[in-house]
């Protein structure tokens, strides 16, 4: 069977090459007559794929020698707990910026350790911009601020990063890792679930400043306590070790294209083409504010439900697949991840201008 274009917010696209070499290498990994997923986390073979994958994220990302990688389990959801345990033990106190889903969730968890409040929120527009924020929009004393990137749902990115002094800055990255520079030093902590673009769901990395490590709350999980992970170099238990291959076989496929400036490129240009065919008609309504909208979620509406829906089913019909909005907001959402071909993109833009002229409203 064909491949098809798969729009899919997460687990989404990986690179064919990816793919094909995964493939290729699924019943004998170099000559050692097994499968990656087969083999001892502790075998020499396996230490250096996984040694591997850090060294190449660190040089994929830049990320300075002062922080630890961590590759760890249980999504970014399970970050939503950790952030604060780890963290939120000198005021008590955080300040949490809501962007969308995602971000309240991280929220409310951090609401059961302490002191979390919401400095600045975008619920009453339906998260379809990213609020803005200056230094005197945080606590001076709060243990860290957090935001959500991306905002995978909704479909906006932060168009700033945010200044907040002295105050460690913590962004789930989940849904734009990868997809552009970011200067990794102007953050406390990174995290990512890895199903979005950078390898298959079960890995969660974690890139965090080596100062902020050790300074978790008595009842952390040990599991959960970044400095354990650290020590340990995330194998204080059996780590996700396939995830982990994947993922560095899509850091080396970043790194053969060009590294994350190459990505931009790529992302902006794929990006523009859907935005440009938007913004030149009537016929669809795309509802993030322009300044906020993101490069690797594209959402969009027609007006009408019926649509809406005749329009995911005709689509996946073409080979378009998983353009369904999430169920909290409706319509459509196009997710164009690193993985992601210009033509598929080009394919879904001749879709819509097609679907329009054959479904005219009312
Ligand atoms: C998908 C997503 C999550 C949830 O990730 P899990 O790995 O399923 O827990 C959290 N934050 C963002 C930004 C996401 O895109």
């Amino acid at each position: 069977m064909e491949r098809v274009y798969n729009f899919s917010a997460g687990p989404s696209m990986l690179p064919l090459e990816v793919l094909q070499k995964a493939a290729a290498e699924m019943l004998n990994y170099e000559g050692s007559g097994m499968s990656v997923m087969e083999m001892s986390h502790r075998s020499p073979v396996y230490e250096k794929i996984i040694g591997d994958a850090e060294t190449l994220l660190r040089q994929v990302m830049n990320i300075p020698e002062n922080y630890k990688v961590l590759f760890l389990q249980g999504g970014a959801s399970t970050q939503f707990a950790a952030v604060p345990l780890n963290l939120m033990n000198g005021s008590k106190k955080a300040d949490y910026i809501l962007s969308g889903q995602f971000s309240t969730k991280a929220y409310k968890e951090a609401q059961k350790y302490g002191d979390a409040v919401a400095v600045a929120s975008s619920k009453d527009s339906n998260f379809s911009f990213v609020p803005k924020t200056d230094k005197n929009s945080f606590r001076a004393d709060a243990d860290y601020v957090h935001i959500c990137f991306n905002n995978t749902i909704y479909g906006t990115k932060f168009p700033y990063i945010p200044e907040t002094g002295d105050v460690p800055l913590v962004a789930d990255m989940s849904s734009c890792i990868l997809s552009e520079p970011v200067d990794v030093s102007k953050f406390g902590v990174i995290y990512a679930g890895a199903q979005k673009n950078m390898s298959a769901a079960g890995l969660t990395v974690v890139i965090i400043r080596e100062d902020l490590l050790g300074n978790a709350r008595a009842e952390t999980p040990t599991m959960l306590d970044y400095k354990v992970q650290a020590d340990n170099g995330s194998m204080y238990n059996t780590p996700p070790t396939y995830c982990i291959y994947i993922a560095k076989l899509v850091y080396e496929w970043i790194l053969g294209l060009g590294g994350l400036e190459k990505m931009r490129e790529m992302n902006a240009k794929k990006a523009a083409l859907l935005y440009d065919y938007l913004d030149g008609q009537s016929y669809y309504v795309a509802p993030v504010e322009k300044e906020s909208r993101s490069m690797m979620n594209v959402t969009f509406v027609t007006g009408d439900a019926d649509l809406d829906k005749k329009f995911a089913s005709e689509a996946a019909k073409a080979g378009l697949v998983n353009l369904k909005g999430h169920r909290s907001v409706g319509g459509m959402r196009a997710s164009i991840y690193n993985a992601m071909p210009y033509e598929g993109v080009e394919a879904l833009v001749k879709f819509m201008d097609e679907f329009a002229k054959n479904n005219p409203k009312a």
